[in-house]
C-alpha cells in the first residue's frame, strides 16, 4: 500500500500517520522529520534547512525532491509507505511521478486531512514531541500520564521552534498558496479522499478508517 497524507500544518497528520503505520504496518517517510533529524546532526543537509524550517518556509523542492528520491531507494519501502509532508508544491507532485514511473510504483491513496484554522493553531500552538521516540502529545488534547514526559519512554517532551503562531500564520500561507493546488491534481486522478479532522484523535481515527475503508492492493 502506497499512501500520501496530505493536509495543512498542525491538522494531526502526525498522530494519523502514527496510527496508520502501527495498524497497518506501513513504513512512515515524513519529510519533516528527516529535515529535523538533519538539523540535530548538525550535517550539510540541516544546515542548509534550519532557516528555512525555523521561519517556517519551504526548503527548495531540488534539495527535498532529492531527500525522497534517496529515501525510496531504502529497500524497507519495497513494500509500500505512507508520506506524510511530501509532496508539497506541484513541481514536487510531478517529480514524485517521475520516482514512481521509474520504479513501476503507483500511488494508492492519498489522504486529505481538513480541520478549521482555529483548531489548526489551537493544535499546533499545544503541540509537544518526545525528544527521543518522537511520540505526538497535546498540552489539552492528548496529555502525557506526567506533564512534559513521554508515556511510552520517559523521555522529555519539547515543542518544535517552529510552532509559534507567527511561523504557523506563515506556514498557513505557504499551504494555501502551494500546497491546496495539489488537492486538484490528486483528485483529478480519483485519488483523493477527504477526511474530517476537526475532533478527537478517535474521531478522527475512525475518520481515516472510514477513507481507507474498501481499499485494498487490488483497487
Ligand atoms: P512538517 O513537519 O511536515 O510540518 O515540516 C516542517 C518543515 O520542514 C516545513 O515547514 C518545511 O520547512 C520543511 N519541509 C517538510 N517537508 C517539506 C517539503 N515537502 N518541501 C519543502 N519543505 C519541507
Amino acid at each position: 500500500m502506497r499512501l500520501l497524507i496530505m493536509g495543512p500544518p498542525g491538522v494531526g497528520k502526525g498522530t494519523m500517520a502514527a496510527y496508520i503505520k502501527k495498524t497497518y504496518n506501513i513504513s512512515h517517510i515524513s519529510t519533516g522529520e528527516l529535515y529535523r533529524e538533519a538539523i540535530a546532526r548538525m550535517n550539510s543537509l540541516g544546515t542548509l534547512a534550519k532557516g528555512y524550517l525555523d521561519r517556517g518556509e519551504l526548503v527548495p523542492d531540488a534539495v527535498t525532491v532529492d531527500l525522497v528520491k534517496e529515501t525510496l531507494k531504502k529497500s524497507e519501502y519495497k513494500e509500500g509507505f505512507l508520506l506524510d509532508g511530501f509532496p508539497r508544491t506541484i513541481p514536487q507532485a510531478q517529480a514524485l511521478d517521475d520516482i514512481l514511473e521509474e520504479k513501476q510504483w503507483k500511488i494508492d491513496v492519498v489522504l486529505n486531512l481538513t480541520a478549521d484554522d482555529e483548531t489548526i493553531i489551537e493544535r499546533i500552538t499545544g503541540r509537544r514531541i518526545c525528544s527521543n521516540c518522537g511520540a505526538l502529545y497535546h498540552t489539552t488534547n492528548i496529555k502525557p500520564a506526567v506533564d512534559d514526559i513521554c508515556d511510552n519512554c520517559g523521555a522529555a517532551l519539547f515543542q518544535r521552534p517552529d510552532d509559534n503562531r507567527e511561523t504557523v500564520a506563515r506556514r498557513l500561507k505557504i499551504y494555501r498558496e502551494q500546497t491546496e493546488p495539489l488537492l486538484e491534481y490528486y483528485r483529478r486522478r480519483g485519488l483523493l479522499r477527504d477526511v474530517d479532522a476537526e475532533g478527537t484523535v478517535a474521531d478522527n481515527i475512525k475518520e481515516v478508517e472510514k477513507a481507507l475503508g474498501g481499499f485494498n492492493d487490488n483497487d
